[in-house]
C-alpha cells in the first residue's frame, strides 16, 4: 500500500503496531468488522470488484472491473503518496495477496 494509506489507516487505528495474526487475518478485523472501513486502503477497496477478488459469499458488483482497471486504481493511490510505498500491510493480507491479481498488481506497483 502507498505510504499515505498507511498514515491515514494508522491515524485511524491509533496505532503503528499492527501485526500480522498467525492465521493470516487482517489485524484491522474486529468482531467482523473493519476497523478503519472509512481510510481503508485501495487494495481492500477492491476487493469483491474484481473476477480474481470475488466475494467468497457470492455478491457481485452492476459490472466487474477488468485486472488493468484495478491495476490503475492501485497505481493512482501509489501516484497520490508520490510513489512512497510502504510494505507492512500487504504481508498483514496474505489472504489477499495469495490471490492472483492482489500478487500481480503489488508487484507492478513496487516497481
Ligand atoms: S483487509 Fe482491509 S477492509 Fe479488511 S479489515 Fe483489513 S483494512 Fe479493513
Amino acid at each position: 500500500m502507498s505510504q499515505t494509506e498507511w498514515e491515514r489507516l494508522t491515524r485511524a487505528a491509533g496505532s503503528e503496531e499492527l501485526y500480522v495474526q498467525e492465521s493470516g487475518r487482517c489485524p484491522l478485523l474486529v468482531n467482523g468488522r473493519c476497523r478503519v472501513y472509512p481510510v481503508r486502503p485501495m487494495i481492500c477497496r477492491l476487493w469483491g470488484l474484481t473476477k480474481d477478488m470475488a466475494c467468497p459469499y457470492g455478491c457481485e458488483p452492476e459490472r466487474w472491473l477488468e485486472a488493468e482497471e484495478a491495476r490503475q486504481f492501485l497505481r493512482a493511490a501509489e501516484q497520490l503518496s508520490g510513489g512512497r510505498m510502504n510494505g507492512i500491510f500487504p504481508r498483514s493480507t496474505a489472504h489477499l495477496a495469495r490471490r492472483r491479481l492482489a500478487q500481480d498488481a503489488l508487484e507492478q506497483v513496487r516497481g
